[in-house]
């Protein structure tokens, strides 16, 4: 009975929200629900500049504004609502800004693909406040993201940020990054793949002699990148045993100067931390083992926090790193921290996942779809995978949803053309590359004698011509790079040594007319062309 007046209620409270918005909005399609907690005052401007920014992309946006009173309602009201608004208007995605419920899945654990999957069927049988049965139609109709900073405890006692300056702050960086100037200016897309040693091994070490060394995390990491990034780093220790991977090589790689656009980290954790380890030998047992406790070094909430990371996206594998209920946890902390971070992904709960589940989502990114249509491709490409753990419903995108990212064009081969020459003469040059993305190309031939030429757009793959002339012998190291239409840069290529003869080919002396003195002229194209210089 109690569960029939509920019902009556909500479809009370969404016949209103359809009056009003079709009141004033008319039939207007909308792509993405903005969801706002009222009780976070002060965060109106930054939400006003942040539709904005989505409106300038090509997105259409609505602000759901919820009451504190439907605040307090579950997850149930909330998917309700969002399939509501789907159906009317076939929104592809939302974004929760403020302290909004998340439902939870066997054992306990939060899954926010329950507001994902619209239309499936989701069962508590046992009455225990989590989902035990999920079937029907199970895939994903949207993207969510949330952005929650209740749960963010700041270490910074003596200027402690309250929950509006933490948003505001949040959405300031946001704007920043999408002004694609500023952020080519501190960082360089490229991607990291950083694998502590069991995850890069393989798995369990038993013995001295058993070693088994199986590179699919790291193959399949980098195989992901490599769909969205041209430039992509890898720091993995492929010996059971190695040290590169430890905290503070973890923490110094993203200070590097240019950053890094996604980082992906492979390494134990929990919440409020992930630590790196390198195997023991234990001699009682006399079998390689992993420590239960990171020894060499973990990386916590104050690192992220307090420190300016360079990386705008995260996917942390390591256990209970999106675990956002508690204080703290690295995937929240990571985007309300004083880096630069926009979105992380993660787990709520216990567990791992391979890298393999991200081959769509990453193939998605690289064709300049959002975060959230990558994270929803995730889902589709796993639903059908391993159905008793249901270890992908604990998978959770925080942070921002609509961001599109975009590679550089690789790095054109080096170029081709003449490699000695005459002064004053024109030679030919070309260049060919790629953009990962497909995005329209230019060239940019840098001569050596302080000259570039900048080429027309070519398609992704039509080879780029130039001619240079060269005013003084000499030997120039000719190199070319290539930017796409959203003026990013690929590197350079190669250097091509191009030689200028101090020889002169042809040479004509003509006596002054009514003079007694004779001139010198001389032209390196050929003897009868204009006289290029005077000797
Ligand atoms: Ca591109």
């Amino acid at each position: 009975m109690k569960q029939k007046t509920k019902s009556i209620l909500l479809i009370a409270t969404l016949c209103l929200s359809l009056a009003c918005i079709s009141r004033i909005y008319g039939e207007t399609q909308y792509d993405v629900f903005i969801y706002v907690d009222l009780s976070i005052t002060g965060i109106q401007d930054s939400l006003n500049q942040y539709r904005d920014d989505l409106e300038n992309e090509g997105w259409s946006c609505f602000q759901r504004n919820v009451t504190s009173e439907d605040m307090s309602k579950d997850a149930s009201f909330f998917r309700s609502d969002l399939a509501y608004f789907h159906s009317l208007f076939n929104i592809k995605g939302a974004i929760f800004v403020g302290d909004f419920p998340s439902a939870n899945w066997k054992n306990g654990y939060l899954t926010d693909y329950y507001y994902m999957d619209l239309d499936g069927n989701w069962y508590d049988t046992n009455n225990d406040t989590a989902y035990d049965v999920h079937n029907g139609t199970i895939g994903p109709e949207i993207w969510v993201g949330r952005l929650m900073a209740s749960t963010i405890v700041h270490w910074h006692w003596e200027y402690p940020l309250n929950e509006t300056e933490l948003v505001n702050d949040y959405f300031a960086k946001n704007h920043q990054y999408r002004n694609a100037s500023s952020r080519a200016e501190s960082t360089r897309p490229r991607a990291l793949a950083y694998i502590d040693n069991q995850f890069a091994y393989g798995g369990d070490i038993r013995n001295e002699s058993g070693y088994g060394y199986n590179p699919v995390f790291v193959n399949d990491t980098v195989s992901c990148f490599e769909k969205a990034y041209a430039d992509v780093a890898l720091v993995a220790d492929p010996i059971a045993n190695g040290t590169n991977t430890n905290a503070n090589a973890y923490m110094n790689s993203l200070k590097n100067t240019d950053g890094y656009e996604w980082t992906w980290v492979f390494d134990h954790g929990r919440t409020e931390e992930h630590g790196f380890a390198k195997y023991f030998w234990n001699e009682t047992s006399e079998v390689w083992q992993a420590p239960l406790m990171p020894n060499e070094g973990s990386v916590g909430d104050h690192y992220y926090q307090t420190d300016t990371p360079k990386t705008f996206f995260y996917i942390f594998s390591s256990c209970s790193a999106a675990k956002f209920s508690e204080d703290n946890c690295v995937a929240n902390v990571a985007i309300f921290g004083e880096g630069k971070a926009l979105a992380s992904i993660g787990m709520t709960e216990d567990g791992s996942f391979p890298a393999s589940w991200f081959f769509e989502a990453f193939d998605q990114l690289g064709q300049h779809r959002c975060i959230g249509e990558a994270f929803k491709a995730l889902y589709n490409s796993t639903i059908n995978y391993y159905d008793g753990a249901k270890a992908y419903k604990r998978l959770i995108l925080l942070g921002d949803p609509t961001i599109k990212t975009n590679s550089p064009p690789y790095a054109p081969s080096q170029l081709s053309g003449q490699e000695s020459g005459y002064l004053e003469v024109p030679y030919d040059y070309s260049a060919n590359t790629t953009d990962l993305n497909g995005d329209q190309i230019s060239y940019q031939f840098n001569w050596d004698d302080g000259t570039n030429t900048i080429t027309e757009w070519h398609n992704s793959g039509e080879t780029g011509n130039a001619s240079h002339a060269w005013s003084c012998p000499g030997t120039y190291s000719v190199k070319v790079r290539a930017k796409d239409n959203y003026t990013t840069w690929s590197d350079w290529s190669q250097p091509f040594n191009v030689t200028i003869d101090e020889r002169i080919r042809y040479m004509q002396s003509v006596k002054w007319p009514n003079s007694t003195y004779w001139k010198l002229f001389w032209n390196n194209t050929s003897t009868s062309a204009s006289q290029v210089g005077i000797l």
